[in-house]
């Protein structure tokens, strides 16, 4: 495990590499909350989770702090949606419109407005879900109106196998998407790519092994 000095400087030196326009998420799935402490102590602000359960009880062991800024990056099962709305400010996996309705409905029952970004699908890929470019823009007047829902951006995830050019292309293309859908963010870029990602205009680059090392109990791959 990084000691806090060791991962105050990996923190440091990806900021100095990172455009002025790319914010860190750090993704502590897998991590301890005694190292999300460590990372709070460096200056990190904002954290990404997967599950629901694992980032609650983070959340209470870390209570005592000035409250943090926590994203929902896994995948959303419509049965979380509540617990997920509670516990995060910014999700970050929106992938159906199914499930937009649903968090628009119980986002208005709990009086929250959350931030939203869509996963894009721009790529042949069994692993992930996501919508394509044609399904977004065919929902889009609907996804726009969701209130309290607040639309902010998209995310996307490269498959493997993709090199380094490919993944600009991809990223370049989840860029101009938003653009034309007039969102701002853009959640693209993990340990293995965040580069290409930044280069194509990348807001939050997801990045969990780059910054905390090896997740203890083996690598767990987003899902
Ligand atoms: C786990 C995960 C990450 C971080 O992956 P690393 O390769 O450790 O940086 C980023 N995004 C999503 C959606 C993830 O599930």
């Amino acid at each position: 495990m990084a000691s806090g000095a060791s991962l105050a400087l990996r923190l440091a030196a990806l900021h100095r590499q990172l455009p002025g326009r790319t914010r860190l998420l750090a993704v502590s799935k897998g991590q301890s909350a005694a190292l999300v402490r460590e990372a709070v102590a460096a200056g990190q602000r904002s954290f990404g989770e997967s599950r629901l359960q694992e980032a609650a009880a983070k959340q209470a062991e870390l209570a005592d702090l000035e409250p943090l800024d926590w994203h929902f990056i896994g995948r959303l099962q419509a049965n979380k949606a509540r617990g997920v709305l509670r516990h995060f400010g910014t999700i970050h996996s929106l992938d159906s419109l199914a499930l937009a309705r649903r968090l628009a409905r119980i986002a208005a029952e709990e009086g929250l407005s959350p931030a939203v970004l869509y996963q894009v699908k721009l790529r042949p890929d069994p692993a992930k879900t996501g919508f394509a470019a044609e399904e977004l823009r065919a929902c889009w007047p609907e996804l726009a109106s969701l209130e309290p829902l607040r639309g902010v951006g998209l995310m996307t995830i490269a498959p493997l196998g993709l090199d380094a050019a490919a993944r600009l292309e991809l990223f370049r293309e989840c860029a101009a998407l938003a653009a034309e859908l007039g969102l701002t963010e853009l959640s693209m870029g993990m340990s293995g790519d965040w580069r290409e990602a930044a280069q194509a205009g990348s807001t939050w680059v997801r990045l969990g092994t780059a910054l905390f090392g090896a997740r203890p109990g083996g690598p767990t791959g987003p899902d």
